[in-house]
């Protein structure tokens, strides 16, 4: 993604929500989700949303486009699933459609990057295509089982996004502008629509190739040191 304001939620420390999603299918046991984030985008004002909570365009997040992380081959493309109303999650979801409109893409050596939850029909690559990093690959949407727009980002060991095992991944360059106050502070600004606590880390850090969540550490102890 681009832009600034993002926050990268379920990902680090005290979120369990991906980390420990140990899931039973097909008989075997999975941790897919080991290393996803879930990304979130917050207004200049630091909202999450701003306007109707139901409302999807009330988001600032929504809409935004998502890029290819590398130069890869499209695998899986699931398009067609409606938008959620933002606030609940979806009752009675099969396990097929959790990741809404989606795509995996096929990084090579055995890794696989998948975007869940897009807009219908925002998805511009199709199965069997190669794309360079950086390319357009759909909007960010909050269909599947989603509670409120936003990116599930996640790399496996397969092409399944469930019957597959998580990696860790490196993220080229970013910069770390702030730390939250934890996944349960995220949660309840998430409810309702205040601003999320964020300590500014001053001035910004670059980070280059790094996880988001050795990043995020670095980040507070920094910020405690100051
Ligand atoms: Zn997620």
């Amino acid at each position: 993604m681009r832009g600034t304001h993002y926050i990268s939620a379920d990902s680090c420390c005290d979120a369990t929500r991906h980390t420990r999603a140990a899931l039973p299918v097909n008989g075997r046991v999975w941790v897919a989700q080991r290393y996803a984030v879930d990304w979130e985008q917050t207004d200049a004002g630091g909202r999450i949303y701003a306007g109707p909570r139901e409302k999807l365009e009330s988001y600032a997040i929504f809409g935004q486009p998502v890029l290819a992380v590398a130069d890869a081959l499209v695998v899986s493309v699931i398009d067609g699933e409606p938008e959620q109303t933002p606030g609940n999650y979806p009752t009675n979801i099969a396990l097929d459609k959790a990741d809404g409109n989606s795509v995996i893409l096929d990084l090579g050596s055995h890794r696989y990057a998948l975007y869940a939850h897009m807009q219908p029909g925002s998805i511009k690559v199709r199965s069997g295509e190669k794309v360079h990093l950086g390319q357009v690959i759909g909007l960010v949407g909050d269909t599947g089982n989603s509670i409120v727009p936003h990116l599930h980002f996640q790399v496996t060991d397969g092409p399944s996004s469930l019957s597959s095992n998580g990696l860790p991944y490196e993220i080229s360059e970013f910069q770390v502008a702030g730390a939250t106050a934890g996944t349960k502070a995220f949660d309840e600004t998430e409810s309702n629509g205040t601003p999320v606590p964020v300590t500014p880390v001053v001035p910004p850090q670059t980070v280059k190739q790094a996880m988001h969540w050795t990043s995020w550490s670095s980040a507070s102890q920094r910020t405690k040191s100051l």
